[in-house]
């Protein structure tokens, strides 16, 4: 039977390094540290998601600044309001909430943030780092899966690891931190389900992450013995929360696996703050 690879458990640890190294840089900047969150709309998911995350903010004496624009406003309108964020220099970070209305492009909007602001790591500048390997600052969802993997003690070297999404948010950055750890990655998506593949893929990984937003996607008998599987995937079915993996299934077959809630997403909300603590070291 799998252990449980618990992220709210990591998150703790993590959270408590985090306020030592906060104290330190709030002295210098002699002021909190402050992110700004800029939403657009009324969605319930982003409501959730700025929930969480002031309350973790809070928790670390982070200054969480909520900007809600109306649904019809200009994407003009956004960019003007980034542009002084930038400007802003009691400010440290800037994230746009998803999901944005239709006539707003996330990419376009997303490159007016200043990448020294960026903490959610996804300015090309950031991301270009992050093929060299030289990211401070890397996607907050890939950086809580790699922690997890370390908190297993694997060693990701000539490891067959599969990816099930290639999301620019999760699956794509996550490609990349594994290939820094030399493992062997295969990355998988809606593509490979149409050829019929997936299990043919998922059979043979030795660590296993999965960010489709499908419930069961991946069944559990496809999951390799002593396999290490890290579910990304957030599903409402019945409402329960539930991943993309059969969970049962799937944990009498692998060594180490994440619960869905309290895995990834704990962790995920920790590593925005650790980039906004990154965000802070580099400028000061
Ligand atoms: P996305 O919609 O941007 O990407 C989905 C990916 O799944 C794509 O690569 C697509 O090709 C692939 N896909 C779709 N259907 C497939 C199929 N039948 N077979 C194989 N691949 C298929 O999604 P995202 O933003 O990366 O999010 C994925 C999931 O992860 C969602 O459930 C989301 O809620 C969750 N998520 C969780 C966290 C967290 O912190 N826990 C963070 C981000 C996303």
């Amino acid at each position: 039977m799998a252990k449980l690879l618990e992220g709210k458990i990591l998150a703790q640890k993590l959270k408590q390094d985090l306020s030592k190294e906060i104290v330190g840089l709030q002295a210098k900047l002699a002021r909190p540290l402050a992110l700004e969150s800029i939403v657009v709309g009324d969605h319930a998911s982003s409501s959730l998601y700025c929930n969480a995350q002031k309350k973790t903010a809070e928790s670390l004496n982070i200054e969480y600044r909520l900007h809600t624009l109306g649904a019809a406003v200009p994407e003009q309108e956004l960019i003007g309001l980034i542009e002084r964020l930038n400007r802003d220099e009691t400010s440290d970070g800037i994230l746009v909430q998803m999901p944005l209305p239709g006539h707003i492009d996330y990419k376009r909007v997303s490159r007016f943030i200043a990448p020294q602001k960026d903490v959610e790591g996804m300015h090309p500048a950031n991301i270009g780092k992050l093929l060299f390997g030289k990211a401070k600052i890397v996607p907050c969802t890939a950086a809580a899966v790699m922690a997890l993997l370390k908190e297993t003690a694997i060693n990701l070297r000539g490891k067959s690891c599969v990816i099930v999404g290639h999301s620019e948010i999760v699956g794509k950055p996550l490609s990349l931190l594994l290939l820094d750890e030399f493992a062997t990655v295969s990355v998988c998506h809606i593509a490979t389900s149409e050829a019929g593949r997936l299990k043919d893929y998922v059979q043979q990984a030795e660590v296993l992450a999965v960010a489709v937003g499908k419930a069961g996607i991946v069944k559990g008998e496809w999951i390799k013995k002593d396999a290490v599987v890290i579910d990304v995937g957030i599903n409402r079915v019945a409402d329960k929360t539930v991943g993309d993996v059969e969970f049962d299934e799937a944990a009498k077959r692998a060594s180490w696996i994440t619960p869905v809630p309290g895995g990834v997403g704990p962790l995920t909300v920790v590593m925005l703050m650790k980039n906004l603590v990154e965000a802070v070291k580099q400028k000061i």
